[in-house]
């Protein structure tokens, strides 16, 4: 199935489980087959992420982690992604509770 078509499928499903009061009935059928697309997608998500063809090495210069501390939300840490090997969890310089990881973002 195509990815717009099932996504539509996925999208009302979960709009009649938010609105059960809004009147946009799907029968047993359908319901059901909402249900095999979401597997599908499940599946395709991580038949795709294990499929190492797809995935490319990059130079660790390209890459940084950004990590938050959760008592100081202004307070960002960019660090690369060899630090926490080399260090472990950073630790906010302002409170001294360890920092959460939040993201990574590439050099574009
Ligand atoms: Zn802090």
């Amino acid at each position: 199935m195509e990815t717009g078509k099932a996504l539509a499928i996925v999208h009302r499903l979960a709009y009649c489980q938010l609105h059960p009061s809004i009147n946009v009935v799907m029968d047993e059928k359908e319901q059901a087959e909402a249900m095999n697309t979401i597997e599908d997608l499940i599946v395709n998500h991580f038949e795709e992420e294990n499929d190492l063809s797809k995935w490319k090495r990059i130079p660790d210069n390209m890459v940084v982690s950004i990590w938050k501390c959760r008592n100081h939300d202004k307070d960002v840490v960019r660090l690369p992604p060899t630090y926490y090997e080399e260090n472990g969890t950073p630790i906010c310089g302002k409170c001294g509770d360890d920092m959460e990881y939040s993201h990574t973002e590439m050099l574009s």
